[in-house]
């Protein structure tokens, strides 16, 4: 009888299903309102326009986006990124110093394969990206948290960490953070905080790794300049993506860094899919340069602004005494602390069979397992009516756990 485990490679002991795929496999059974998910809402998707991209990219060149492609993507769209980058605020050298991906999750992997080794240091937010923990994790590191507040990560926690790591003559290899409206709590790292990591990168000399999905989806005219763009020694690794400015099914993301770390990234790239699908490349191209991102945004920005004030609205009538949350400044998730004793773990039970509600509990957020008490709650994908609906059920919930 075939025993499946004889043949599995040690590394696959590593290989974590994710909490939030699980749960939401019970979602789409149906009648449950969620916010458990990270989705766009499909309304913003512009499907007409990439109708006719797709249809002139097929008749107009269709040899070339047909066939395969280079490894480091299209000429076209990484011209077009150089601008759209430039307009970001970072500058950005030349067009080889962007690599095209497919989706920010492939970098993801690319950056695990390229710089961890078995033991070295990886310095996460508490609480974190869980795609990021679950994919690093295949490369076995050690993960080291670190604290934030409403404004990021906490500076001085950071630094005693790194003289910790120092003196015990540990190998650091980066610091992954999401600055921007993060995923999952919605905080954004403030100016000064940014300076002062690019300060602390330089003088304990690591990697900085700024995964950005959000920052052109801000609700309020705050400075969210990226590390990228202050980055005077190349130590920034600049990730971003169009699954939440144009569609996640494209699977297109991007990186820019220093071309010497590009060329690493092209190596290990090739392992894993050769090129990225040079069609749905000249979807997102056609959609820079016809400036259909540039309008769609308008339109997100609009839409998501009023879900997000919908839920901090109803998170004020509905959450018991002694709930806290975030009030985020732009992308697509609040984040809450219940009392210390409700287990949101145990509470999510309740909430999908009793009262039709889902979200995500916390702690998979955290590399130290910390945060029992904590859920990540999406406003994006909900329709308005769910957002208040769903907060109701779930105030009710909670309490009937106080
Ligand atoms: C949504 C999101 C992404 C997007 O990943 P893709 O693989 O590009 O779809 C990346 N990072 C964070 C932090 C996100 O929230």
């Amino acid at each position: 009888m075939l025993v499946p485990e004889t043949f599995f490679a040690e590394r696959t002991s590593l290989l974590k299903a994710s909490e939030i795929r699980q749960l939401l496999k019970w979602v789409a059974d149906g009648g449950i309102i969620s916010f458990g998910g990270g989705m766009p809402s499909p309304s913003t998707f512009p499907r007409q326009q990439i109708i006719e991209i797709i249809t002139e990219g097929i008749s107009e060149h269709g040899d070339k986006l047909l066939q395969y492609g280079t490894t480091q993507g299209l000429k076209e769209l990484r011209s077009e990124l150089k601008s759209f980058m430039e307009w970001k605020g970072i500058s950005v050298p030349s067009i080889d110093n962007i690599l095209v991906l497919s989706g920010s999750q492939q970098g993801l992997d690319l950056f695990g394969k390229v710089f961890i080794d078995e033991g070295d240091v990886v310095l996460m937010e508490l609480p974190t990206y869980l795609a990021a923990i679950n994919t690093f994790k295949a490369y076995n590191p050690e993960f080291v948290g670190l604290k934030m507040d409403d404004d990021g990560i906490i500076m001085h926690s950071l630094e005693s960490i790194l003289k910790e790591l120092q003196s015990k003559h540990k190998k650091l290899k980066f610091l992954y953070t999401v600055p921007t409206c993060q995923n999952p709590t919605g905080v954004t790292l403030s100016m000064e905080r940014r300076k002062h990591l690019l300060e602390l990168a330089s003088e304990y000399d690591f990697l900085i790794i700024e995964d950005d999905p959000y920052s052109l989806i801000l609700y309020e005219p705050i400075d969210v300049t990226p590390l990228k763009s202050m980055d005077a020694e190349g130590r920034v690794i600049h990730l971003s993506t169009f699954s939440k400015i144009l569609s996640p099914g494209l699977r297109l993301g991007w990186v820019v860094a220093d071309d010497r770390l590009i060329e690493k990234f092209v190596l290990a790239k090739q392992g894993m899919d050769l090129c990225t699908s040079p069609l749905l490349q000249y979807i997102a191209y056609g959609a820079l340069e016809r400036k259909v991102i540039h309008e769609n945004l308008i339109k997100i920005r609009a839409l998501y602004k009023t879900k997000r004030d919908k839920m901090l609205e109803a998170l004020e009538t509905y959450f018991p005494e002694g709930c806290k949350w975030t009030t985020p400044i732009g992308g697509l998730f609040i984040f809450a602390w219940l009392p210390e004793k409700v287990n949101t773990k145990e509470l999510i039970q309740d909430c999908i069979k009793k009262h039709k509600i889902a979200y995500v509990p916390g702690q998979s957020f955290f590399v130290d397992r910390s945060g029992t008490n904590t859920m990540r709650l999406n406003f994006s994908y909900p329709a308005m009516d769910e957002i208040e609906e769903g907060i109701k059920r779930l105030g009710q919930a909670i309490k009937e756990r106080l």
